[in-house]
């Protein structure tokens, strides 16, 4: 739909071309109008001058009479020089009245000269009469049947009752004696012949015009032919000199025969008029018809125009109102996106609904399912102090609405006055704040009279829209509040697929002491710990990556070297279609644990494992062995002569001996499932993995050289004047079946057998 200015325009153009145009059709038929009045006055003038003419006409013949018969034939005829002096006086052209008041003025004058003055003067009429028709341009007429009867009004008819004229004259003079016929012959056979030519022209233009005019007009020629022809008769006599007739009479005859043709005039007159008073008719019906048609389509434009209009107006009202609509929501959701805290949400919500809707203030309230109670939410345009932070469900229509989940309206009666604002009506509005069929609050908003302006649908819409904001930003709140902790308390790291890590906790960032941006980008490896061992690592990508948890104790290393000890579950991240994008890590820092843990396995002296750890360790090594299908030895270390040393030397520096000892048996066994204990006193164990007998005599004789090497004092040794080991070692088969206890037995046996055998040396037993 256009705008509702170019509707109007377009209106008022289509108005204004409509009305041109038939101003123009109007004009055209004004000038028709003015033509055929225009004409009607020059026919009526060309008859006046046409009679006057015959008058003449009359005066010119009778002036061919003796006296006698003249003045007669003037009374019979009515007609004398007076009264044509009259009429001819009220003509403009002068010199006619000159001419005439000269012509009846000669007393001698021969009857012919007579005869041409009056025709000279007849002519002069008559070209006033052409140049009467060519002023009210009667030649110039349209209608073929009017121009017909104009000729013959104007010149056809005229013409041949002047060549009759002429006749009746030339005729009459020769039978009243005043002229011979030899004379006239000549003129009368010339004016004979014109008048015939006229007659056939007459007759030609009659036979152009419609049937029944043309029927009437011919009885007219029929009857002047038929007196003609009698006439015609007479002056042939007369041409013979044979007088039949009188002067008078023939002049009555021949005056006759001009009144016939003056009533073929009068007819054709009475026809031209009829014909001219219908074009006018006609044309005066096709002006109302015009009119009508013109008035119907101005109407019709107008109130086309009218109804577009309004249309239009109402269209481009509702475009506005939905255009201010769209911002409003527009405004809520940015606002949304803009703060973040649900307090701020409800204020900056309240103030954009009371603001749209021209509310003179509002309240919103917010629904706590959980106790079932109303918190004060945002406040407009009311004193936030006097507003009741906590609302019971039915203490007010607020709670009634978030009951009812339907708004209502209250009329206040009473005359309100709000500062210099004087209310006598107004309303207040309650619309429940709807979310998926929950009720999340409620607005309550204060009107004066422009709530009749107020769309409650759209303003039910909004505060739906608002629920669902303020539903959203508390679900985002306490998952704020949720992920805050989880950042603060949990550690957890997010990686992709190939272990980069792409979200770590503060947390854990404070417990390794690497920054957020350190650990973003680089994997676990960063903190992995030599201790812990490929096979362990390599355990952890197979589990996780066949789509299943991993648990397990991980030792790490901090930024500062420190260890750290982590008990780590790892899940794998699944896409909608199960495909892993990566993984999550959530752990628990063990360290303090794997401390205790470790004193309650070391020996406190020595700091190798202690007797309990040995218990424990020892039938785990002998299964693994087995199942690995590989041997597995195991050497029981005891110090030689040790009493001997603690009486010769002391307690302490015993002490310091057992430190050294057991520091050779630490640095002999390198390998990480390589153990070492203080079985207790001076008593060692040893358990490593060998393939050979010989294998295990190397490691053994290499440790018990080690101990000798350290060149510790002993006096009282009787192997070597220094301290010295002497070890008995069982190599255990993993086909052996042996129970620990006998294998420990077996070990103690052959140690037996190394101190019966001189000490200082290596007793090994296969089983
Ligand atoms: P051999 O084994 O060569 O037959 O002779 P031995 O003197 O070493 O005999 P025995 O195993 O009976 O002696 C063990 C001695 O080790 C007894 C004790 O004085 C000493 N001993 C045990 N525990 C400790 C300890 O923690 N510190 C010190 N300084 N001496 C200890
Ligand atoms: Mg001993
Ligand atoms: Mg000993």
């Amino acid at each position: 739909m256009k705008s509702p200015k170019y509707i109007l325009f377009s209106g008022l153009f289509f108005i204004f071309v409509a009305t041109l145009l038939f101003l123009n059709i109007f004009k055209e038929y004004e000038s028709g109008i003015k033509t055929i009045n225009n004409e009607l006055t020059g026919i009526h003038k060309i008859i006046k001058l046409h009679n006057l003419n015959i008058s003449l006409k009359t005066l010119r013949g009778l002036s061919q009479l003796s006296d006698k018969d003249a003045e007669e034939l003037k009374n019979i005829l009515s007609v004398n020089e007076q009264t044509v002096l009259r009429k001819i006086e009220k003509l403009t052209d002068k010199t006619i009245t000159k001419d005439f008041k000269s012509i009846i003025a000669i007393k001698h004058c021969s009857s012919l000269e007579l005869f041409n003055k009056y025709t000279n003067l007849i002519k002069k009429l008559d070209r006033l009469r052409v140049e009467t028709s060519q002023k009210y341009f009667l030649f110039f007429e349209h209608d073929k049947e009017s121009y017909y009867l104009m000729m013959l009004t104007s010149i056809k008819i005229p013409k041949t009752i002047e060549y009759m004229g002429r006749l009746r004259g030339l005729i009459s003079s020769v039978l009243s004696g005043k002229n011979r016929y030899e004379a006239v012959k000549t003129q009368t056979a010339i004016n004979m012949g014109y008048f015939l030519e006229q007659i056939d022209t007459i007759k030609y233009i009659i036979s152009k015009l419609p049937q029944d005019k043309a029927e009437i007009l011919n009885q007219k020629i029929n009857t002047t032919m038929a007196s003609f022809y009698e006439l015609k008769k007479d002056i042939s006599n007369i041409a013979k000199d044979k007088h039949s007739i009188n002067a008078k009479e023939y002049f009555l005859k021949a005056s006759k025969l001009i009144e016939n043709l003056n009533e073929l005039f009068a007819i054709t007159e009475n026809m031209l008029i009829d014909n001219l008073k219908k074009t006018k008719h006609n044309i005066l019906v096709k002006i109302w018809i015009n009119v009508a048609i013109y008035l119907l389509l101005i109407l019709l434009a107008s109130y086309a125009t009218y109804r577009f209009y309004k249309k239009s107006s109402i269209e481009m009202l509702e475009d506005e109102k939905r255009k201010k609509e769209w911002q409003l929501r527009n405004t809520i959701r940015d606002e949304f996106m803009k703060n973040s805290s649900l307090r701020e949400l409800c204020y900056v919500f309240l103030s954009k609904i009371t603001d749209y809707f021209c509310a003179l203030n509002g309240s919103m309230y917010i629904y706590d399912s959980n106790n079932d109670k109303l918190y004060l939410g945002a406040v407009y345009g009311i004193d936030e102090k006097r507003a009741k932070k906590t609302l019971t469900m039915h203490e007010n229509v607020i709670g009634e609405v978030v009951k009812e989940k339907k708004t209502k309206i209250i009329t206040l009666k009473q005359n309100i006055n709000l500062g210099n604002i004087d209310i006598k009506s107004s309303k207040l509005v309650t619309v429940p704040m709807i979310e998926l069929n929950q009720c999340t609050g409620a607005m309550q908003l204060y009107f004066d009279d422009r709530f009749k302006n107020v769309d409650l649908n759209f303003l039910e819409e909004m505060a739906n829209l608002v629920s669902s904001y303020i539903y959203k930003s508390q679900k985002d709140e306490i998952s704020k509040n949720y992920f805050e902790l989880i950042d603060k308390y949990v550690l957890i790291s997010k990686t992709d697929y190939n272990g980069i890590i792409t979200q770590v906790s503060s947390y854990f960032c404070e417990l390794s002491g690497y920054r957020r941006s350190e650990l973003i980008g680089s994997t676990h490896a960063l903190m992995r710990h030599p201790d812990t061992t490929d096979e362990k690592i390599k355990e952890l990508w197979e589990t996780i990556k066949q789509k299943k948890v991993w648990r397990g104790e991980i030792k790490n290393k901090k930024k500062s070297g420190e260890i750290f000890w982590l008990y780590t579950v790892i899940t794998p991240d699944l896409d909608i279609n199960g495909n892993i994008i990566g993984f999550t890590a959530i752990r628990s820092d063990i360290t303090d644990k794997k401390y205790i843990e470790q004193i309650s396995i070391t020996d406190g002296l020595t700091s190798l494992y202690n007797r309990r750890h040995f218990d424990e360790i020892f039938p785990k090594q002998l299964k693994i062995a087995k199942r690995q299908n590989s041997h597995l030895a195991f050497a029981m270390v005891d110090i030689d002569k040790f009493k001997q040393y603690n009486d010769i030397y002391g307690h302490q520096e015993g002490d310091s001996a057992l430190k050294a000892v057991a520091n050779i048996l630490k640095n002999g066994l390198k390998r990480a499932d390589d153990y070492s204990f203080r079985l207790g006193g001076e008593e060692f164990g040893l358990l490593f993995k060998s393939k050979t007998k010989q294998g295990t005599i190397d490691i053994c004789e290499r440790i018990r050289q080690g101990v000798e090497k350290l060149n510790i004092e002993h006096k009282g040794n009787n192997a070597k004047p220094f301290l010295t080991i002497s070890l008995g070692v069982v190599l255990i088969s993993p086909t052996s079946s042996a129970l620990p206890e006998e294998i420990y037995k077996k070990a103690d046996e052959a140690l037996y057998k190394a101190k019966n055998g001189g000490r200082n040396r290596v007793e090994i037993v296969e089983i």
